[in-house]
């Protein structure tokens, strides 16, 4: 490809509404432009990059015994309403109506649609184990579409199923995408650490995550992991033991009593009304599951971590309480307090899901549905709650200890590039998706599901390898595995050069481009550090010498050597790639 021709625009600056590298720097060099909020125009160069992101995944998910199909990209409202997901999936589900006022919806994931081709096609136990995958667009409504790639509206993912005739045949079919995932990604130049997560709206009961590690706002998720076992999870999902497990507050308390606090809205400033630490305060707090009020009772000290809550009443949907909705289910429960001296005493009604922290609570602070008052030395008796079930809804706190093997536990950030599920009969059973075994029963089939964000893997990929001056792409997804530059497109040896070297690459099936436009030097330089060649030969005026500049994206290393040694050692380079 002759740059001249390459169609690229790179930009002086930064588009101003990107703030994570990877959007910042595939817009600026020129890979993406944005259509609307949450989509993007893949140009020549993203397209050639996630066209190798998806050969890759190809060729592993073949070799791991996958067959690839392409189910179509609009399903109908149906379909959604067999499996109970139509009500259940909420806003970031696209829907739509046809001319014939046909209900439909844009694929967010297809656990439906290849649900009813396995009903059709696969009858008996002979044609189990079966997985079968597709790499397409798909559409979420996303509430907040950011950072480019990493979280658009519409996005291309490989999404991957599996049939087995039982709970083994999954077990060791979730083994097998495992390591066909840690496979994929290093061969996309990406380290990914597999920790443990919630199953959200997909469902199922086990389910990990494909991390990237990174310390910037890219990592949507927070992971915690353990240096000293294998423990890692992200914080939907992690659970530890607490250095501080049981408190008492008897020192400072010694008989239950209702008293006035007045004007302490928050949790510190009842801590300096009282003078007490906050870890014997219990916090009742209001939450929105599904559209209906929940309450949730916790130490005070730590944090409800909300995903664990919604799954603790089976939600689907969860937010915390306004003010107006928390005065409203107050005077329907005929009190009057205001935020911050809530409790549960007398709120009868409503699911209460009582955090594990509050057990061992003893002589604590509580609210009492009363303005400007709080109980004192109260005890869990003392609160009329109806049932003492005590649910893990605590987000975890990096020092809190491994749930495995005791040793404190690290934060990191994390962005989620594949994710895999199991899904039980999940689907399966509510869509009479059965096969016949040997003897004639039917069966609902246990299933898997896989997936790998293709574009948020090339973005997470950029975020994972960038300087200053723009992409460093690893060379097994890099658009062009290298850029010949010659300084002077007016000096007729420098172009012969050149060209020679380019020509003679691409004979050998070298991706290259030969930067052939009458610019400065150092535009042609600035370009080609920002679009990420991961290697430059520049034809300048040492080619008197018999020498050309090799230079290595990666390293920033520039070696002078002969047209020939420049032209083997890429060619060899890209004879190894995987
Ligand atoms: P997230 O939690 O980031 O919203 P998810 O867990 O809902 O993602 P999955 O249903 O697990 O997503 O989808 C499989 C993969 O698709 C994810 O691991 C991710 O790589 C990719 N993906 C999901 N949502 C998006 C999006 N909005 N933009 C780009 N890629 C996405
Ligand atoms: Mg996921």
């Amino acid at each position: 490809m002759k740059m001249s021709k390459l169609f690229v625009q790179t930009l002086r600056e930064f588009p101003s509404d990107a703030e994570v590298i990877s959007h910042k720097m595939l817009a600026r060099a020129g890979y993406i432009r944005k259509l609307t909020s949450g989509v993007y125009n893949f140009l020549p160069l993203m397209w050639r990059v996630l066209k190798k992101v998806e050969t890759i995944i190809r060729e592993e998910m073949d070799a791991a015994g996958a067959q690839e199909l392409l189910m179509p990209f609009v399903q109908p409202k149906e379909l959604w309403e067999e499996s109970g997901r139509w009500e259940a999936y909420g806003k970031e589900l696209m829907r739509l109506k046809d001319r014939h006022d046909r209900i439909m919806c844009l694929g967010p994931t297809h656990e439906e649609v290849i649900t009813s081709i396995a009903r059709d096609g696969l009858k008996s136990y002979k044609q189990l184990p079966v997985n079968l995958y597709q790499i397409q667009s798909k559409f979420r409504d996303e509430v907040r579409p950011r950072y480019g790639l990493l979280r658009g509206r519409e996005f291309i993912m490989k999404d991957a199923y599996s049939f087995d005739i039982d709970e083994a045949g999954l077990d060791k079919e979730y083994q097998n995408m495992a390591k066909a995932y840690k496979r994929i990604f290093e061969r996309c130049g990406l380290e990914t650490k597999m920790v443990q997560s919630d199953s959200g709206a997909i469902g199922g009961s086990v389910s990990h995550e494909f991390m990237v590690i990174t310390d910037t706002d890219a990592g949507e998720n927070d992971v915690f992991y353990c240096n000293n076992c294998d423990y890692s999870a992200n914080s939907n999902h992690a659970v530890s033991t607490l250095p501080n497990a049981k408190v008492d507050g008897k020192e400072f308390f010694n008989k239950a009593e209702i008293i006035d606090t007045p004007n302490t809205h928050t949790i510190e400033e009842l801590c300096e009304f009282l003078n007490i630490p906050s870890t014997i305060i219990l916090k009742t707090l209001v939450y929105i599951v599904d559209k209906k009020p929940v309450l949730a009772l916790i130490r005070a000290d730590k944090t409800v971590e909300e995903t664990k809550l919604m799954n603790a009443v089976g939600g689907m949907d969860i937010r915390i309480a306004t003010s107006p909705e928390i005065a409203e289910l107050m005077a329907e429960k005929g009190f009057d307090a205001v935020p911050g001296f809530i409790g549960p005493k007398g709120m009868t009604g409503l699911p209460v899901v009582i955090d594990e922290t509050v057990k061992d609570l003893k002589n604590f602070v509580v609210g009492v549905n009363q303005t400007d008052k709080h109980m004192i030395g109260a005890n869990l008796e003392d609160l009329g709650l109806a049932e003492l079930k005590y649910t893990d809804i605590r987000l975890v706190e990096a020092g809190d200890f491994c749930p495995e093997c005791g040793k404190p536990l690290f934060v990191t950030k994390g962005i989620e590039v594949g994710n895999i599920f199991k899904l039980g009969t999940k689907y399966s059973k509510p869509m009479n998706a059965v096969y016949t075994d040997e003897n004639g029963k039917t069966h609902p089939y246990v299933m898997g599901c896989y997936g790998i964000g293709v574009t948020r893997t090339a973005a997470a990929a950029v975020e994972a390898h960038y300087d200053d001056w723009g992409i460093k792409w690893p060379i097994e997804i890099a658009p062009y595995h290298v850029v010949v530059v010659p300084v002077s497109t007016n000096d007729e040896t420098q172009m012969t050069v050149a060209t020679k070297i380019y020509e003679d690459l691409l004979a050998a099936g070298v991706e290259a481009v030969l930067d052939d436009r009458d610019e400065r030097p150092g535009v042609k330089f600035k370009d080609a550090d920002l679009i990420g060649f991961p290697y430059r030969i520049t034809v300048g005026k040492t080619i008197s010498e018999g020498l050309v500049e090799y230079k290595v994206r990666e390293t920033g290393e520039l070696t002078k050597v002969t047209p020939e040694k420049a032209t083997e050692d890429i060619i060899e380079i890209v004879k190894n790639i995987k």
